[in-house]
């Protein structure tokens, strides 16, 4: 089609369009990005909601003004989480929809994640659609503007789902969980979930506030510090913490030490396909082997895919797996809705808390242990795909999969992948071991490589 033939810039990034609002992202965007959508979707309502940023209402209206210049109508759902959003337009029937949010990045960014009528982002062919359409200025004419509902601050169904996918309540009234919603808009969501189901709930950073006066809004370890240090003081049983806009969740066992994603995902895994024997399970190629372990050990199947969460839900939906998952707190489970959800990756940890009746930190430390290593090496945008082919020549024979960058495995004693990043000027080199030692020597032979390939 036309887009191969003219250079459109592209404006997606591995989850949605991203960048400084007021300068990369602006009402002249927004209002494009609205009058795309509603030439591509002509049909039907669109549901449209925002993170607690500044910037978020001014890109709002301009996504709105957009749609309904375009004849769409719209639904206003306002402040709002974007798994709830995504559910919302499943279940609701739309067309369409758009978040504006930019995630777990610094409060001066912005950006919109656009999702399709089954509550999915929308599919690498609709992204570049839309970048062809705001390229061009492009827009279908309509005589007769939409219509503008306001319903902010209904996210009831939503809740109820989540609540029915608890196993077991009673014994939640025990518990106590220190909810850190780092001033993002899932303060809407799971302090209020747990609430109606009976939990103890310390709401930690819960006011919503765009400038993350409370902690950097991307839940990792550097940055929980203190809720680690409220489950110590307050003998919580768990904490969670979530990014801004509420897609992910990383967990604090009772202990107070911050657990990596990775092994969260791992539990959840375990927990399901003890009850599902050989369910699929979808994960990218940089995700640790403590989740293929589990699969293995649990007769599950485990799909790769590309690093990027638009990639692992819609392999979610081709393969029909049962749950998905990142390394950095995402959790997809299909039942529910195949998208990133941070309150659903709450409820599957407390599901497995439940029912052990064991705290968090003993069902962790039950998981195989490995060693794992994220490096990055700055590497020029123009100059990644010349390191990346040096590579390839440099490792041939050797190289398992091109699924995205390369990987290289060592018959179970552990793994190197090196890809590009989709959003920085550099190249991710990603190893991991079943012992300290066996790292250490993976580094060695492949640090210099890479180094090498990007001179
Ligand atoms: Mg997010």
């Amino acid at each position: 089609m036309a887009s191969n033939l003219v250079k459109v810039p592209r404006l997606f990034g591995t989850n949605g369009i991203r960048g400084v609002a007021g300068k990369e992202i602006d009402s002249d965007l927004a209002f494009g990005v609205g009058s795309a959508l509603g030439t591509l979707f002509p049909k039907g309502r669109v549901l449209i909601g925002r993170d607690g940023r500044l910037s978020s209402p001014m890109l709002l209206e301009g996504v709105a003004a957009g749609l309904l210049a375009r004849g769409n109508d719209v639904e206003d759902r306002g402040l709002i989480t974007t798994p709830a959003l995504e559910f919302m337009v499943k279940n609701t029937g739309s067309s369409a929809g758009v978040m504006i949010t930019a995630s777990h990045n610094p409060p001066e960014y912005n950006g919109f994640k656009v999702v399709d009528s089954d509550g999915i982002e929308i599919p690498r062919s609709k992204e570049e659609k839309m970048e062809l359409l705001i390229h061009r200025d492009r827009w279908r004419a309509s005589c007769q503007p939409g219509r503008r509902v306001i319903r902010e601050g209904r996210v009831g169904p939503y809740i109820e789902k989540l609540a029915s996918q608890v196993l077991a309540r009673d014994g939640i009234g025990n518990l106590k969980i220190a909810v850190d919603t780092g001033n993002g808009v899932a303060a809407l969501t799971t302090p209020r979930l747990l609430r109606k189901l009976g939990a103890n709930v310390i709401a930690v950073n819960d006011a919503i506030d765009g400038e993350f006066p409370g902690r950097n809004s991307e839940p990792r370890p550097e940055n929980l510090g203190s809720l680690s240090k409220i489950v110590k003081e307050e003998k919580a049983d768990l904490g969670i913490a979530h990014d801004g806009d509420g897609d992910r969740a990383i967990f604090v066992d009772e202990t107070g030490a911050v657990q990596s994603g990775d092994r969260t995902l791992a539990l959840i895994e375990d927990e399901l396909l003890r009850n599902h024997p050989g369910a699929k399970i979808v994960t990218p190629i940089n995700t640790s082997m403590v989740v293929s372990e589990i699969a293995r050990k649990r007769k599950g199947k485990l799909v790769l895919t590309k690093v990027g969460s638009i990639e692992v839900s819609r392999t979610i939906l081709r393969v029909g797996a049962l749950l998905g998952g990142e390394e950095n707190g995402g959790v997809f489970y299909a039942p529910h809705h195949p998208v990133r959800d941070g309150t659903m990756a709450a409820v599957m940890v407390l599901n497995a808390v439940m029912r052990n009746r064991r705290p968090l930190s003993k069902l962790l430390d039950r998981l195989p242990k490995f060693h794992m290593i994220k490096e990055k090496i700055p590497c020029k945008e123009r100059a990644k795909e010349r390191a990346i082919k040096a590579l390839k020549t440099k490792l041939k024979g050797r190289i398992s999969n091109t699924l995205d960058g390369i990987r290289v495995d060592m018959k179970g004693r552990g793994w190197v992948l090196v890809r590009a990043s989709g959003t920085e000027p550099l190249l991710r080199l990603y190893a991991e071991a079943k012992t300290e030692n066996e790292l250490l020597e993976i580094l060695d032979e492949f640090r210099p490589l890479v180094l090498n390939a990007v001179k």
